[in-house]
């Protein structure tokens, strides 16, 4: 894995936490984005060489509803940046962890992306992303 690419945070409302984000990191959200397919809403914000990416649901049956309505706002996952994802599905598949999805997807900020579940990971949401070339 490259880096800490992006956390990203559920939020309730992205009309609220966008200016909650830019005061309190003292930088602009550079760009805002639907991902229809994964019903949400997201923000970015660049911290460094990381980003935080917000994450509001746009229905009811989004991940990150189900989220909020279990455990509230708050850190949502953590994406680490690969070179090639396919490898490094293959590595961590083979390696016991569960992948959620069994080929890449388009996911926001121009990015293929993988997420391995949570009972594999420490209760840790981990996407990997790598970008689109
Ligand atoms: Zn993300």
């Amino acid at each position: 894995m490259l880096k800490i690419e992006h956390l990203g945070i559920a939020v309730k409302e992205l009309s609220k936490s966008i200016p909650l984000f830019e005061q309190l990191l003292n930088s602009p959200c550079y760009k805002t984005e639907i991902v229809a397919s994964e019903g949400v809403s997201t923000a970015f914000f660049q911290t460094g060489e990381a980003k935080i990416e917000l994450l509001e649901a746009t229905a009811d049956t989004s991940p990150i509803s189900k989220f909020i309505a279990k455990k509230g706002e708050g850190i949502h996952h953590i994406a680490f940046e690969v070179e090639n994802i396919e490898a490094e599905m293959k590595r961590l598949q083979a390696l016991g962890f569960e992948l959620l999805n069994e080929t890449p997807k388009n996911g926001a900020d121009n990015k293929l992306v993988c997420f391995l579940h949570p009972k594999t990971t420490n209760g840790v949401l981990i996407e990997l992303c790598q970008e689109k070339k």
